[in-house]
């Protein structure tokens, strides 16, 4: 789901369920738990999921409708007793009543922002980092604060230590000795090796927001070196990422977060972002072992490039983690048909013609 979508329509049901009204919370809190409810399901097969809406129009506002658990399971357990028509309907007289209740200072309405606090870990990234090719990802309760998570317990730090760190062929878990209390929950990192140019950061949040960060800088130089020397045609970029690289990163990443929400974080909805920074310049290359010929992509303009997608905790990891890949790829100019090959190992893109 897209944050506009979610946010206008949470905006606009002011925080609660269109059926009964009672306020809800999109995070861990005591209050109850809002669902954003597909009026036509995701799948055809789903509750009014018979219908010719295409795929890509299910997640989007106007498909949705902001309901309490129980209600959430009503309508989709008596589904022939809530048609779509019937939905729409109380969903647009719901809408109409929270106006006038926000006209006359009935209701107020929490904002679901996380912009500032984006703002603020933005410009420590981009401090982190010194200007070498970075990867970071993140989720994010769809609003953050403080305390969701008490990070001194003894599962948050096992689950921290279950990370591993990309770019070596051996399976490299984090190191617990580097692991010590920041002043936003509990953090894994190492950035001593800077004249190699790596790094990494894996980082829990009292929030509930949890983030790695990782450097890509040694492995690109020595990349971009022996791309350059063999003169393949690089386009003019000026620096050189192997796909593998950056795909175990940000596959990594995903399963290590995933891992979290699964054992750790109580929100039924969350915000995973993917960043590139300092990619300006950068092309794609991707040349492995039994491969018969390299591939190399298109120079990227931007200075850093972002994927953000809301997830609920339904979400088919194993297929996001595809999506994510394949924007990584697109953003390159090059497609890509599936994760792995035969041998489990991560497809290289083809050029798009
Ligand atoms: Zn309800």
């Amino acid at each position: 789901m897209k944050e506009k979508d979610i946010k206008i329509l949470w905006g606009r049901s002011g925080n609660r369920c269109a059926i009964c009204q009672v306020e809800l919370t999109p995070d861990g809190d005591k209050e109850t738990l809002g669902e954003m409810a597909h009026i036509v399901a995701k799948s055809d097969d789903g509750p009014r999921g018979a219908t010719d809406l295409p795929n890509d129009e299910r997640d989007r506002y106007r498909n949705l409708i902001l309901l309490c658990p129980t209600h959430h399971r009503e309508i989709d357990k008596n589904f022939q007793d809530w048609p779509v028509s019937r939905l729409k309907k109380v969903k647009g007289d719901h809408e109409h009543w929270v106006s006038e209740q926000l006209g006359n200072g009935k209701i107020t309405v929490r904002e679901l922002d996380n912009s500032n606090f984006f703002e603020e870990r933005q410009r420590i990234y981009l401090e982190l980092s010194r200007n070498h090719i970075t990867v970071v990802a993140s989720l994010t309760p769809l609003r953050v604060s403080e305390g969701q998570i008490d990070t001194t317990e003894p599962v948050v730090q096992s689950l921290l230590e279950e990370a591993t760190i990309p770019g070596n062929d051996i399976e490299q878990k984090v190191n617990r000795y580097h692991t010590r209390p920041s002043e936003f929950g509990i953090v894994n990192e190492i950035f001593r090796e800077l004249p190699k140019r790596t790094g990494h950061s894996y980082h829990i949040f009292e929030s509930g927001h949890c983030e790695y960060f990782n450097e890509l800088g040694s492995d690109t130089d020595r990349i971009t070196q022996y791309v350059l020397s063999k003169g393949d045609d690089v386009k003019g970029a000026s620096l050189v990422v192997r796909y593998t690289d950056i795909a175990e990163a940000i596959d990594r990443g995903i399963a290590w977060l995933c891992s979290l929400w699964a054992n750790l974080l109580p929100f039924e909805y969350l915000e995973y972002r993917c960043q590139i920074l300092n990619c300006k310049n950068s092309t794609l290359y991707s040349y492995e072992g039994d491969w018969k010929e390299g591939v190399i992509g298109y120079p990227t303009r931007s200075e850093s490039l972002i994927y953000s997608e809301v997830l609920s905790r339904d979400t088919d990891f194993e297929h996001f983690s595809f999506d994510v890949l394949r924007w990584l790829a697109k953003c390159y100019g090059l497609v890509l048909h599936s994760r792995f090959d035969q041998h489990g190992k991560y497809r290289r893109p083809v050029t798009m013609r």
